[in-house]
């Protein structure tokens, strides 16, 4: 096992510790950048500067670009325009956005709701830099509205309507997936054979590092800096959800970013999950959805399906390993 040498947010990836021994002209390039309110970090190996350098400019564009479209913050985003309009009238998306919402109700479908964009009919009443929880009374009139049921697709128009009034989708637990994954795509139709890219808590991986596997730490989560586990990989999507990113503390209670959709309040029970698997979008909202299911039923899904592996740390700070990992 490496030793880890710095640990961001959530995960991180430990490299350069043994410097391969490498022709002079290639090297790993890296950048780091906050994008989509989040530590955006690109390396990639590449025998020709100038490519690898734009290459990681191109990742950091298509970030942006994504975070303008999807961002509930910005109010001239799709996302935006979807949630003022959604209610009266079909709105017109573009495939991308289709495609993506398609693929959330999808895993609404798999977690038995667990995963639910529509959460943020309550999600929204919650600010956590200022502080903020709904009343009871705002959170019973928001609770109607939490179901992607009320989200009705049309393939054909490439549009979407909302059932009912007061149904709002954000797309916080998918987003960031999706963009490592189209950034990794970019990376590959560029021909880079061998990178990192990684969105806050979700990475991804191409290569195995010239041989020697990238090691991402899962953080503590309850003592910044230190690290409960590390897992060499290659060729792999990594997600971690904690209670620790954006949180708040009132009346014993933490009140934190991860909503169960039948009560719309923080999960307790769970204090990170991180999900191993092939895909990052996938893994983005799979990482949140084990998180509100909870160890037992979280773990039993995980096991259900093929190439997916996951690591919980509960309430109590004890961990659960899938069965691939603990075979590992
Ligand atoms: P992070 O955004 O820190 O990477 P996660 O991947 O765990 O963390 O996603 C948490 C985000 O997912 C929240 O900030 C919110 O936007 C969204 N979210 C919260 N609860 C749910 C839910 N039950 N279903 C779908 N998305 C959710
Ligand atoms: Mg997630």
């Amino acid at each position: 096992m490496y030793p880890l040498r710095h640990v961001a947010a959530v995960a991180l990836p430990v490299i350069g510790l043994l410097a391969p021994t490498s022709p002079a002209w290639a090297e790993w390039l890296s950048d780091q950048q906050t994008i989509m309110g989040t530590v955006v970090r690109v390396e990639l190996w590449s025998d020709d500067q100038p490519a690898g350098k734009a290459a990681i400019a191109a990742v950091m564009e298509e970030m942006r670009r994504i975070d303008r479209t999807m961002s509930t913050y910005k109010q001239d985003s799709d996302v935006s325009l979807i949630n003022r309009n959604a209610a009266q009238k079909p709105v017109t998306i573009s495939s991308e956005l289709f495609d993506l919402i398609a693929r959330s109700l999808q895993m609404s479908e798999l977690t038995g709701g667990a995963f639910d964009i529509t959460y943020a009919s309550a999600g929204q009443l919650y600010d956590f830099h200022r502080k903020i929880k709904p009343s009871e009374h705002a959170l019973a009139k928001a609770l109607p509205a939490i179901n992607y049921h009320h989200i009705l697709l049309d393939r054909k128009r490439s549009s979407i309507k909302f059932s009912q009034i007061g149904v709002r989708i954000d797309l916080g637990g998918i987003a960031k997936g999706h963009a490592v994954d189209r950034s990794i795509a970019l990376l590959q139709a560029r021909a880079i054979k061998q990178a990192i890219v990684s969105a806050g808590g979700d990475s991804r991986i191409i290569g195995d590092h010239r041989g020697r596997p990238w090691v991402v730490g899962i953080r503590d989560p309850r003592q910044e800096g230190k690290v409960v586990a590390a897992l060499p990989l290659s060729d792999a999507a990594v997600s971690t959800s904690g209670d620790y990113e954006r949180y708040f503390e009132a009346n014993g209670m933490r009140y934190h970013h991860i909503i169960n959709p039948t009560n719309g309040r923080p999960v307790n029970g769970v204090r990170s999950v991180t999900v191993l698997g092939s895909d990052s979008t996938t893994m983005d909202a799979l990482s949140t959805s084990v998180f509100v299911m909870g160890v037992e039923k979280g773990m039993a899904l995980v096991e259900r399906l093929t190439n997916v592996e996951a690591v919980i740390v509960d309430a109590n700070g004890k961990m659960y390993y899938s069965a691939g990992l603990e075979r590992r």
